[in-house]
């Protein structure tokens, strides 16, 4: 069987092969760092993981997940606050990061970050001018709408609707209100880099066409995000991409996680029902989340309430108890496969109701068997399941012993000492003390010793 994914583009599922036998390309827009992620933003993250897991066993897969580090909101956010955008950007990097690894995606093998690829952009914008793709107006670079025909055909939007959808942003040096912006003037309290047009400071879209091209080439393989970005972020990256390298395709497969709600409504500051991942590890463990967010297939709506968390922990609950007991010997573990049904259903779109549901029927068929052998062995297949999507990668035993919701595992606390180590060694003490205050918040003390920082659970 072949890896089969839907393609926004062409608005279907069509069966996966990479431009480069062998090797594959993915790029996922990240999170713009000016406040801690929510629910809905860890949706992407967890499901692009997943993906990214399952690519590894067939494909060299390079993954990069940027991170947006200059942008109107974070300016805004420092204005708000009177703390420096680069101490703003720093803490919620290192905040999502942590809130990630804790409901298991795993590291990104290239994390680019924004304001270290300017020099890029203003390349790409000056190509895109010479090319006749993009005008100068007043200080700014718009992108020529016009002058792509190809415009539009990622959204399927007509004109009228680009239109509506540019509205907030019609300025008069636009020649069209569609036109969007490629580059911008600062004012001298505004972060700025010197370009052609002077002091100033990129658009939101030309940072993932120049940094997908300088980290993974012209033509990549995989683009994911959220559904939101089909309009207008990647469209606008779509035509800056195609437009510059002359026509050559931008991604061969465009693939978008539905939009997750809370108790069927919009999240949102305004109705107070934001809910951040940061606050929802501290009383609920990482995995619980993580399966929650697995539960839906990633292409529909997923409503979240008290109920979905509840469901997931009895889930986890069972596949739990299912091996727990079970002596596995060593070698019979790691020379266990995932059952081939299981990654068929993931491979089929990523389909994780199906595939969990296989999990669930592995630990009913294994409750049933008393064949010593043969549980050891069902186990195993279990467990490698589970390896492969991010769960059950706690001790069976810690997991009921310590199951007060929200108990660190211990990978979860070596990971977060690892961290705070990082950030002693660069001097960043107040990011090594809010690590140490965190951890104590959950239950866990620290000591620092001669032979290095211990732990225990207080
Ligand atoms: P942002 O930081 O707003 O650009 O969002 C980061 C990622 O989270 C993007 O891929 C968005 O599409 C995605 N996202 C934001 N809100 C939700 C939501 N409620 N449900 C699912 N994905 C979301
Ligand atoms: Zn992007």
């Amino acid at each position: 069987m072949s890896i089969y994914l839907h393609d926004t583009l062409r608005g279907e599922k069509i069966e996966f092969e990479p431009l480069k036998a062998g090797e594959v390309t993915m790029y996922l827009c990240g999170p713009t760092v000016y406040n801690y992620a929510h629910i809905g933003n860890a949706r992407p993250a967890v499901i692009f993981d997943l993906l990214a897991r399952l690519l590894r066993r067939r494909y060299k897969l390079t993954f990069a997940r940027n991170i947006t580090d200059v942008d109107d909101k974070i300016n805004q956010a420092s204005i708000e606050t009177g703390k420096p955008i680069g101490e703003i950007t720093e803490r919620f990097i290192k905040a999502y990061n942590e809130d990630m690894a804790a409901l298991g995606v795993l590291p990104p093998d290239i994390e680019p970050r924004a304001t270290q690829h300017v020099d890029e952009m203003i390349e790409m914008i000056v190509a895109l001018i010479e090319k006749g793709y993009a005008y100068e107006a007043e200080g700014h670079v718009l992108f020529d709408v016009a002058a792509d025909p190809g415009y539009g055909k990622l959204s399927k939007r007509d004109i009228r609707e680009m239109i509506a959808g540019a509205r907030v942003e019609v300025a008069p040096y636009k020649k069209a209100p569609q036109d969007f912006v490629l580059w911008k003037p600062s004012t001298p309290e505004l972060p700025g880099w010197e370009s052609p047009w002077g002091r100033g400071r990129p658009g939101w879209h030309i940072e993932c066409s120049a940094m997908s091209a300088a980290h993974l080439g012209r033509t990549i393989d995989i683009h994911a995000g959220g559904q939101d970005l089909v309009f207008p972020h990647h469209e606008n990256e779509l035509a800056q991409s195609t437009c510059v390298h002359d026509g050559e395709p931008f991604a061969r497969f465009w693939v978008h996680n539905g939009f997750l709600s809370i108790d069927s409504t919009k999240m949102s500051k305004s109705l107070g029902n934001v809910l951040l991942v940061h606050d929802l590890i501290k009383t609920t463990r990482g995995e619980v989340i993580r399966l929650a967010l697995l539960s839906a297939h990633y292409r529909q709506p997923l409503d979240w309430s008290d109920e979905t968390l509840d469901d997931a922990h009895r889930k986890l609950d069972r596949l739990y108890g299912a091996v727990r007991g079970i002596d596995i010997d060593d070698a019979v573990r790691s020379s266990a496969r995932p059952p081939a049904t299981f990654v068929e259903a993931l491979e089929d779109d990523l389909n994780t109701p199906r595939a969990l549901a296989g999990m669930f029927d592995r630990a009913r068929a294994l409750n049933k068997t008393e064949d010593p052998a043969e549980r050891q062995k069902l186990a195993a297949e279990l467990l490698a399941a589970g390896d492969l999507v991010g769960l059950m990668q706690s001790d069976p035993e810690e997991w009921f012993s310590g199951s007060d919701e929200g108990d660190l595992d211990a990978a979860e606390i070596e990971s977060l000492l690892t961290q705070r180590e990082q950030a002693r060694s660069s001097g960043d003490y107040a990011a090594a003390d809010e690590i140490r205050d965190n951890l104590a918040d959950r239950g866990i003390t620290i000591e620092d010793g001669s032979s290095g920082t211990r732990w225990r659970r207080s």
